[in-house]
């Protein structure tokens, strides 16, 4: 066990909790729990490399709080990855977990590492040596974990399959974002970007927007940023600006959008697992500065990952890290609408810089919800042995999605508030209402003026 950490990210985060609470429903203990998080666990990890050598890796896990069922969240791998924003990152899964209704807490992994830097069997090695590190504090009844930046199916699955090992037993619940034929749901590889595409789709009825009149700048081309652009692009709307970590494109009258998805997860050294080109190469060569024509409809001005945030666009996608938009850069953020793909892509002080703009954001707990959602789906038809169609899990999504998007969307207007007070006020009132189910100084205190007068 570790300390929880002080400072930073988390604390950034938890201060949001505060500005939601005047219009939620919950008892200031409740809300008090959800300042800490319930349990934190360090492990190093051993791994034997390729050339013999031993290296050592730090990981976290994280569960925030488990008072509405289990906790749920990604493992990251990341170079970056440290104990605050893994604490950060728990917490919005509570958030948001209690924003879709789904019946989990938050939870959340990281590891510290490159792994691009790692070749295949190093990484299923470090994927199980984690795995091997956490077994006793995760499982289908207390911590499910599933992919996040960095990590995909291949890896759920090779986590889940040494989980089972341990254990003795096939136990599928464990982890969510499985290959399909080994127990993952129809649906989930898409999920985080669909969730996010209907929620534009439910602002594109309220506003009557045509799409093909939209801009869209979308920042981190993975898994959550393609699959947003690629059913966005599909409806017609133009897809301006993309970025991975390697840089940006740019084409006003739009990108190709199916075209960059498959050059970016052409395979390379370790393709299968990874994306591990860029947006920025181009398709014909693959080399990033190769002297092709640049008349290919994938290809558009190689810009920087900064300058996307401030693009004239309609509207802007972060779908990388988090801390993107901050208070050096707020005031700049041309688009009158922001979907946060990513989590915590927006400080809470860029955020009042946002909202002194009027500008809306959908919030990253509603936004990217939808990852959660579908690994809900996936964890209960794991314990039942029966599967879904893939129309039946897009269909419960988009009806989740909808639903809780207007709910959030008209309290906002009700109360004259932005999308994230009301957001974090919804998902306040299912946690309060858990919370205070057990009880909370109100009720025991009366039981205690009620014990003294029965022994009066
Ligand atoms: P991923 O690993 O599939 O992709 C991450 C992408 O971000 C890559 O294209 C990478 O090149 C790019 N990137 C990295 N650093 C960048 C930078 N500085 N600027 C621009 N791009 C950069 O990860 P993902 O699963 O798509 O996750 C992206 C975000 O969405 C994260 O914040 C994650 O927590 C969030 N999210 C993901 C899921 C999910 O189901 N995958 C669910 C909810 C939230």
């Amino acid at each position: 066990m570790t300390q929880h950490s002080p400072n930073g990210i988390f604390q950034d985060a938890i201060k949001r909790l505060d500005r939601a609470a005047e219009f939620a429903e919950i008892d200031a203990e409740a809300l008090e729990k959800l300042r800490y998080p319930k349990a934190i666990l360090q492990v190093s990890i051993p791994v034997r490399m390729d050339d013999g050598r031993l290296r050592v890796f730090q990981g976290y896990r994280v569960r925030h709080d488990d008072t509405r069922g289990p906790t749920k969240g990604g493992i990251r791998f990341h170079p970056n990855v440290h104990l605050g924003e893994v604490e950060a990152l728990a917490f919005w899964m509570t958030c948001k977990c209690a924003v879709t209704g789904i019946p989990f807490g938050g939870g959340k992994g990281g590891v510290i590492v490159d792994p691009k830097e790692l070749s295949r069997m190093e990484l299923e090695r470090l994927s199980r040596g984690f795995i091997e590190q956490i077994a006793d504090f995760i499982g289908p009844e207390t911590d499910i974990p599933a992919p996040d930046v960095y990590t995909n199916a291949m890896i759920m699955g090779w986590m889940m399959d040494e989980f089972s090992k341990i254990r003795r037993q096939r136990t599928p619940a464990v982890i969510t974002g499985k290959p399909i034929p080994l127990g993952g749901s129809l649906g989930r590889d898409d999920a985080t970007g669909r969730g996010a595409y209907y929620c534009i789709k439910e602002l594109e009825r309220l506003k009557d927007w045509e799409p093909s009149k939209m801009r869209v700048a979308v920042q981190g081309f993975g898994n959550a940023g393609q699959h947003v652009a690629r059913l966005l692009h599909a409806d017609g709307y133009r897809i301006v600006a993309m970025s991975d970590s390697r840089g940006g494109v740019f084409r006003a009258d739009g990108l190709d959008v199916p075209r960059a998805i498959q050059l970016k997860n052409q395979g390379r050294a370790v393709g299968a697992v990874y994306g591990t080109r860029s947006v920025c190469e181009c398709p014909k060569c693959g080399g990033e500065d190769c002297n092709c024509s640049r008349d290919d409809t994938a290809t558009g001005e190689v810009f920087s990952n900064e300058a996307l945030l401030e693009l004239d666009v309609d509207i802007l996608i972060p779908a990388a890290l988090e801390d993107q938009i901050t208070v050096e850069n707020a005031a700049q953020v041309r688009a009158p609408v922001v979907v946060e793909v990513a989590n915590g892509p927006t400080t809470s002080e860029a955020d009042q810089i946002l909202a002194g703009k009027g500008t809306l954001v959908v919030p990253d707990i509603l936004a990217n919800a939808g990852g959660v959602t579908v690994s809900y789906f996936e964890w209960a038809q794991n314990r039942a042995g029966y599967y879904w169609t893939e129309d039946d899990v897009h269909q419960r999504l988009q009806r989740i999605m909808a639903q809780e998007f207007n709910t959030i969307y008209q309290f906002a207007a009700e109360k004259q508030i932005d999308m994230r007070t009301a957001t974090y006020a919804h998902a306040l009132d299912r946690i309060g209402e858990a919370i205070e189910s057990q009880g909370t100084s109100r009720y025991f205190a009366n039981s205690i003026e009620h014990s003294e007068i029965r022994q009066n």
